[in-house]
């Protein structure tokens, strides 16, 4: 059986002026059975249209804040650094991609990312904007639980993990303020950040705001999710 080829966004590196890749999330696909290729950041039009076809799904990796622009804000002083190029080529791809109904895993950046391309908006800053919040943003190694998330009765998590509460690395200092219309909320931390989102319209749309490309290896959860993403570019 051919294995689903699944598009991987690329990051970007700022000092370099280039394209880099962490090796987890190739590894984290390729364990589950995934054909994981790093996309050009650089597409558009036919191109990006011909890439998005050989495509069974498509991983919205982690990286720069997501421009508050999209969600009607504008960049305070805590803001990190932002990537218009990924901006642009993710919002066209995800367009596509739900609208056709083609499967998306998001991670870190990228459960923000969903969140604001339908309608949401993120804090910028969670240890200003949100002081009683729990600390986010471990130090490595970050192949460890660092806070807990406790998933939601009837949620696709839970009924996927078959069970009702996870440890979770968490190295992120932006999340979910606004929870967009079309999302569920999947599972929160203890300070309720939302920390992992569906969407009930689309037939495979998760992403979660921590990071199982670094637990793959000792996290079986981590694993289940891939395994999941995974199964659903095959159909
Ligand atoms: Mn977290």
């Amino acid at each position: 059986m051919q294995k689903p080829l699944i598009g991987v966004i690329p990051l970007w590196d700022d000092q370099r002026e280039s394209i880099w890749m962490l090796p987890g999330y190739l590894d984290g696909l390729r364990q589950a059975g995934g054909l994981p290729v790093i996309l050009p950041l650089e597409a558009d039009g036919d191109d990006l249209r011909q890439l998005y076809a050989l495509c069974g799904g498509l991983l919205f990796t982690g990286g720069h804040d997501v421009d508050p622009s999209l969600y009607g804000g504008q960049a305070g002083p805590l803001c990190g650094p932002l990537c218009p190029r990924r901006d642009a080529l993710e919002r066209a791809l995800f367009r596509q991609a739900l609208e056709a109904g083609k499967p998306m895993l998001g991670i870190c950046r990228g459960i923000q990312l969903f969140n604001v391309l339908l309608g949401g908006t993120l804090y910028q800053d969670l240890p200003t904007e949100c002081p009683g919040a729990v600390p986010h943003r471990m130090a490595p190694p970050y192949d460890r639980p660092f806070h807990t998330v406790h998933l939601a009765e009837g949620g696709m998590l839970r009924g996927l993990l078959g069970r009702e509460e996870l440890g979770v690395n968490s190295y992120h200092h932006q999340g979910i303020r606004a929870l967009a219309g079309p999302l569920r909320a999947e599972a929160r931390a203890p300070d309720g950040l939302v920390e992992t989102i569906s969407c009930p319209e689309h037939p495979f749309l998760l992403a979660v705001q921590w990071h199982p490309e670094f637990s793959f290896r000792t996290d079986a959860a981590s694993r289940a999710i891939f395994r999941a993403f995974v199964e659903h570019c095959a159909r």
